[in-house]
């Protein structure tokens, strides 16, 4: 998750479309944003998901690139680190509102500036919202660290709170990926986080609004 750049073969081209025999060009899913970079100074727009496991970076233009060429990999580091930091942030803040309320998580949106997060939840104050965000700085100040692992599908479904999504159950694989944020959070995650919560320095709640009966939306960011 820390690889900034990299060398890798080309193994399709198709359009703007690149696939390459290794990457570490995180893929837009999940709530995060895709990874933008460039390849051999070519700029990549967007990295998405194709067929299978495939991962695609998009350039701005028709590739110029062929198939079996070796190019260097270089990913726009301090915008992929702010959605490390606000994807972490993200898993602390549901986990605390979680234990707090039992609240679900119904939809996430991180972004590298301004990130949100929907909960099921029916009671709407302001005020206790707020102390569960001081509750997540507290957390980062002790700075624990962020393992992640991988686990047998069947044993990763007995931890509680296992996942926090309302709609979505773990996705149908044999292991399952695991974020751990030791002493507060376990989650079963693909996505890009940071190795210490210390990274994050601090979580700042902008709003919280109001989405209708019992959905409630909390914007936050990051310094
Ligand atoms: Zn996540």
């Amino acid at each position: 998750m820390y690889t900034k750049e990299f060398n890798a073969k080309i193994t399709s081209v198709q359009g703007a479309q690149v696939e390459l025999d290794q990457t570490a060009f995180n893929p837009h899913g999940g709530g995060l944003l895709g990874d933008t970079g460039s390849l051999d100074g070519l700029r990549v727009v967007d990295t998405v998901k194709g067929t299978g496991n495939s991962i695609l970076h998009v350039l701005e233009a028709p590739a110029t690139l062929s198939v079996g060429a070796e190019v260097h990999g270089k990913i726009d580091w301090d915008r992929r680190y702010r959605i490390m930091r606000m994807h972490t942030s993200a898993h602390l803040l549901s986990s605390i509102f979680k234990k707090e309320t039992g609240a679900l998580i119904t939809g996430n949106q991180i972004e590298p500036d301004k990130s949100r997060i929907d909960f099921s939840l029916e009671d709407f104050d302001r005020e206790r919202m707020l102390t569960y965000c001081a509750q997540a700085n507290e957390a980062i100040a002790k700075n624990p660290v962020v393992k992640t692992y991988f686990m047998k599908r069947e044993e990763a479904l007995k931890i509680p709170g296992i996942s926090k999504l309302a709609t979505a159950a773990p996705p149908d694989v044999q292991e399952l990926r695991i974020v751990e944020i030791e002493g507060y959070d376990v989650q079963a995650d693909g996505g890009v986080h940071v190795n210490s919560l210390g990274e994050i320095v601090k979580v700042d709640p902008l709003k919280f609004e109001n989405k209708g009966k019992t959905n409630r939306r909390l914007y936050f960011t990051i310094p």
